[in-house]
């Protein structure tokens, strides 16, 4: 049976680290807050940005959500974005997605101050990332990069298939796991024989959005399985793999919860505290 890679362990070893150094920027009299652009409408936005800000608060990280109408228009988004930028006490800026329709995310994240972008959304903070000249990848890719060094994954040379090519997960994971020397291979959605590549995955990362996508068949004997993907299920939160299946042939796996998405939220405050251009 494989192991699991608890998240919330690697997670309760970056808090104890990040409140320390919260309280230490306290003492210089400096201080460091999130702010979560939140246009109404988007549900799961609305746990996210109130986890943001209980972790936050748990930290001493400062945090506010910055809400908006859903009928915001383009230009009062990009003014609320404009304020974050020039506020002092605002260290990083977070926009909660999917946006309404009617918004332009690209617009959004070409607005914000690269300085504060915790979440690489800003073209130049993506290209840095490309290019292996930015700590500051988006926080998932950051976390499944935490989880694997915190439980001594090997990558170098290894094989490493991931299931997603999104801006914010699968993308920026290629360039990270290629500055570890990993060999890497990206499907998506048109990806012909899924099954036999991500078979050949020694490390394959699931961040699809699709419940239980990812079976026993698909894995092979003693890999290593992270489960990027956050699915509600009848109330309930399920990943892309099927854990119970893939438990038995992987070597390990992260479980959802408990996995990537706590390390995430945890990447966000170490960003807000640490980022420096
Ligand atoms: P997305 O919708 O932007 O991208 C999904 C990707 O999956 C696309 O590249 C698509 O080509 C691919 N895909 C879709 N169907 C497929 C199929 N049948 N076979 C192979 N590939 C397929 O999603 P995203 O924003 O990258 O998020 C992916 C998942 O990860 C979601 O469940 C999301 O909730 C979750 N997520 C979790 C965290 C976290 O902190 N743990 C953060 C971001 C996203």
């Amino acid at each position: 049976v494989a192991q699991i890679l608890d998240g919330r362990q690697v997670a309760a070893a970056y808090k104890t680290k990040l409140a320390a150094e919260a309280a230490a920027l306290k003492q210089t009299g400096k201080a460091c807050k999130l702010a979560v652009v939140l246009v109404d409408g988007d549900a799961a936005s609305r746990v996210y940005a109130n986890s943001l800000m209980k972790l936050a608060g748990s930290l001493g990280v400062g945090g506010e959500i910055i809400e908006l109408a859903a009928q915001v228009t383009q230009e009062e988004l990009l003014a609320a974005i404009d304020r974050c930028n020039h506020d002092e006490t605002i260290t990083g800026i977070l926009p909660m997605m999917p946006l309404p329709k009617h918004l332009d995310a690209d617009m959004v994240a070409t607005r914000i101050d690269p300085a504060k972008d915790v979440d690489a959304l800003h073209p130049l903070s993506a290209g840095l990332v490309q290019v292996g000249k930015s700590r500051w990848a988006p926080c998932t890719p950051r976390a499944v990069m935490a989880i694997l060094d915190y439980y001594h994954i090997d990558i170098a040379g290894r094989h490493v298939v991931i299931i997603g090519r999104s801006n914010i997960v699968g993308k920026p994971l290629v360039h990270l796991l290629l500055g570890k020397n990993a060999t890497v291979t990206i499907c998506h959605s048109k990806t012909e024989n899924l099954t036999e590549v991500v078979k050949q995955g020694d490390i394959v990362i699931a961040a699809v959005g699709k419940p239980r996508l990812i079976g026993r068949q698909m894995i092979k004997h003693g890999a290593v399985v992270i489960d990027v993907g956050i699915n509600e299920e009848a109330g309930n939160l399920v990943g892309d793999v099927d854990f119970d299946q893939v438990a038995t042939i992987a070597a390990a796996i992260t479980p959802v919860p408990g996995g990537v998405g706590v390390v995430s939220n945890v990447m966000v405050m170490e960003a807000v505290l640490e980022k420096k251009n």
